[in-house]
């Protein structure tokens, strides 16, 4: 068999940096064959300035929304970016198929192996047909009135057939969830966490400060969102706890779940969560995607109280409709400009092996252990670029 060899200032093996003098044998295809002392590797070892890590692992995109990079402007907050979002509807397909693409060869280009890609339609079905990258897909439901919810699950529905029937990775990798604990009434809830074979599941959890007051008190922003989408709230009754203490016992036994953003996110709800996943039998994923929280609302999410609980974090990009670029390294290089005490090390893992593990794909990818085949990136010793080397 032929083999390749690299070494590197820093070689990440998806847990850690491993000891300056060892270097990792892959085959031809890149399947991982070994971590060894340089002694014991032969010739040909290729050499790198920087760190080699395997491929990242976006947790949250958008793929379908690629066509609007730039259009909306930074710093609106959430109510208006979702605004700008439902109204800007207007696209020829075939602008919108380009965008797709493009954005899908950027995140090849930097690394990315295998993504969480939320969708509301089939338009990244063509592009994902292509085999270039890992997809769960998650079919997104939405509707806070309950007398949709039979429609609005039926439409979920039929994208998830769409998706698991034309193309050719398997079922498993497709779930229908929700899209956000203020746009899914009660109704269409328990339709999407009963389908079958619905383990892994994903929410954009407490992005805004309204989202708690709406689900306390019955107040703030959010009334303004439903009064200009003209949706009915007269049912809704304020629970009088913040959001995730009010909508995460609703999940099942055994479901995984990877919660998006977390921007208000206290440490009252992370107490909370972990008896109750104990409890529950769930699995929690903590989403961070620090650069579009910047892009929307100039805020991040809280870092060290993640940590301080032992949460396990991974990174997303969420859309170029609120982030510049489709960048793992842009999403590590923020945390750890604004975190300075947090070690680069720490973020790797999050963006590959704890990245591969939110997506159920960690026999194959996040880390350079035998058999796996998790692709090699490259970064340069400024962390300027990163790039996918095998
Ligand atoms: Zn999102």
């Amino acid at each position: 068999m032929a083999y390749r060899k690299f070494k590197a200032d820093n070689l990440f093996d998806g847990y850690r940096f491993v000891e300056e003098d060892k270097v990792l044998i892959t085959d031809e295809e890149g399947v991982i064959q070994d971590i060894v002392i340089d002694r014991d590797a032969g010739d040909d070892v290729q050499q790198f300035k920087g760190i080699l890590t395997p491929g990242f692992i976006n947790c949250h995109c958008h793929l379908e929304l690629s066509h609007m990079k730039g259009l909306i402007p930074e710093g609106t907050g959430l109510i208006k970016f979702v605004l700008y979002v439902v109204q800007q509807r207007h696209f020829p397909q075939e602008e919108i198929l380009q965008a797709i693409e493009n954005a899908e060869d950027e995140m090849i280009s930097d690394g990315i192996v295998a993504a969480g890609d939320i969708c509301n339609n089939a338009l990244t079905l063509l592009q994902k047909k292509k085999g270039r990258l890992y997809y769960h897909n998650f079919i997104e439901a939405s509707g806070f009135n309950p007398q949709i919810a039979d429609q609005r699950f039926q439409r979920s529905v039929d994208f998830f057939r769409e998706y698991a029937n034309s193309y050719s990775i398997p079922v498993e990798s497709n779930s229908i969830v929700p899209h956000a604990p203020y746009s899914v009434a009660d109704e269409l809830w328990e339709l999407i966490i009963n389908f079958p074979g619905n383990h892994l599941l994903t929410i954009h959890n407490q992005e805004s400060a309204g989202e708690d007051q709406w689900f306390k008190y019955k107040q703030g922003e959010f009334s303004e969102l439903y009064e200009q989408m003209n949706i009915d709230t007269s049912f809704f009754q304020p629970s009088g706890k913040s959001s995730l203490q009010t909508y995460l016992p609703k999940f099942l036994r055994n479901q995984s779940v990877i919660l998006v953003h977390n921007v208000h996110t206290s440490e009252n709800d992370i107490l909370f969560c972990q008896p109750a996943c104990r409890q529950a039998g769930c699995k929690l994923f903590w989403c961070l995607c620090p650069l579009a929280n910047q892009y929307i609302s100039q805020l991040l999410p809280p870092v060290d109280l993640l940590l301080k609980h032992n949460c396990d974090l991974v990174l997303g990009t969420d859309s170029l409709a609120s982030n510049h670029q489709l960048s793992i390294l842009e999403e590590m290089k923020m945390i750890l400009q604004h975190f300075s005490h947090i070690k680069m090390e720490t973020v790797l893992k999050w963006a590959t092996f704890n990245g591969a593990r939110a997506l159920q794909l960690e026999q194959l990818l996040g880390s350079f252990e035998k058999g796996k085949r998790p692709g090699i990136v490259w970064i340069d010793q400024d962390l300027q670029k990163s790039k996918r080397i095998l």
